[in-house]
């Protein structure tokens, strides 16, 4: 029986797994695939305080060896069901393991949307990429194309034109959601092309992507521009399949909780990308993280009176 289980390995449950560590908890990080989650995708960034540049990568691999360092117990599984409705909360793992604790964070993050097109599948991984410090490498001296404009579409393409020589932002607005920081490299980025006001009605090409079909949303007009890759980048989902029906989400399936990271659950906490909140950031989950394994700790101890 553990104190303490953490869904989820990103920046979020990485610094609960810290706090509940320092604090002596018995505590569990059960995460699916690598530790890090989305930032090991963001090749630079500028905004965690203390670090006026850091790879994702290296900030991950700093908070590893930290909570490392601090003993937490980290475990790479998939979890497959959970019942967390009583006392004591119970993780199902994929391989038939059981865990319990007396208490659990949700910290699973989010996951990149998908445009919704025909063609999308069968281009992904040939030409269609959610990941652009992933892929950017492979598009040198070609014609991309990023989706989307928030800071995600805006950082992607000012990445890119590392290696493409001619990068277009296709928003569906006219305005642009990034800060306006990054907009102002995007606007001042002569390999930057913005086209407004449109949204890609498909994707076409024989073996990888040779062209986008796009529509015009206040003309109705459609055209075709030649590119040799689409970079999606038109926001988020949150990982909350498994707690759909138990845990009170907001209308888009965010976790609803309190300034203290509680749900609607006792002794069931969430933190970071996967809860309804202003601004999903590095810094933010990370902070959420702590406060979570703080009112845990605050929860466990209260059972014992
Ligand atoms: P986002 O801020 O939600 O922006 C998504 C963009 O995609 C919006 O411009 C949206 O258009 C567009 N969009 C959504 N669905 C679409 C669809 N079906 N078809 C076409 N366009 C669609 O997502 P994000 O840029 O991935 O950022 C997610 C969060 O991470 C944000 O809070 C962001 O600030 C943060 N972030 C921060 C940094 C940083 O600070 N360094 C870097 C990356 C991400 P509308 O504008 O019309 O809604």
């Amino acid at each position: 029986m553990y104190d303490l289980i953490i869904l989820g390995g990103g920046p979020a449950g990485l610094t609960a797994g810290l706090y509940a560590a320092r604090s002596r908890l018995k505590t569990v990080l059960i995460e699916k695939t690598y530790l890090g989650g989305q930032i090991v995708n963001t090749y630079q960034l500028e905004n965690y305080p203390g670090y006026e540049e850091i790879t994702g990568a290296d900030l991950v691999a700093k908070m590893e060896a930290q909570v490392r360092k601090h003993g937490l117990e980290i475990v790479l599984e998939d979890v497959e069901s959970l019942d967390i409705t009583g006392e004591v909360k119970r993780v199902k793992t994929a391989n038939n393991k059981t865990y319990e604790a007396k208490a659990i964070i949700l910290a699973m993050g989010a996951t990149p949307r998908k445009l919704g097109v025909p063609n999308e599948d069968r281009f992904i991984g040939a030409g269609i990429s959610f990941c652009a410090t992933c892929d950017g490498a492979f598009y040198r001296d070609a014609v991309v194309a990023v989706i989307g404009g928030g800071n995600t579409a805006v950082e992607d393409a000012l990445y890119l034109t590392k290696f493409a020589k001619k990068v277009y932002i296709i928003h569906r607005r006219d305005q642009l959601r990034a800060t306006k920081i990054e907009q102002e490299k995007a606007f001042a980025n002569e390999k930057i092309e913005f086209i407004w006001n449109t949204v890609v009605v498909d994707v076409e090409g024989e073996y990888g992507v040779e062209r986008i079909r796009l529509k015009n949303v206040k003309t109705g007009e459609e055209s075709t521009l030649n590119v040799d890759g689409v970079f999606v980048a038109i926001g988020y989902d949150p990982n909350t399949e498994l707690v759909k029906g138990i845990v009170e989400l907001d209308e888009y399936g965010y976790i609803i909780t309190d300034d203290d990271m509680k749900t609607n659950i006792p002794g069931v906490f969430a933190a970071g990308d996967i809860r309804h909140k202003l601004l999903r950031q590095v810094i933010t989950a990370a902070g959420d993280g702590a406060t979570a394994a703080y009112a845990a700790e605050k929860y466990i101890e209260s059972l014992k009176k």
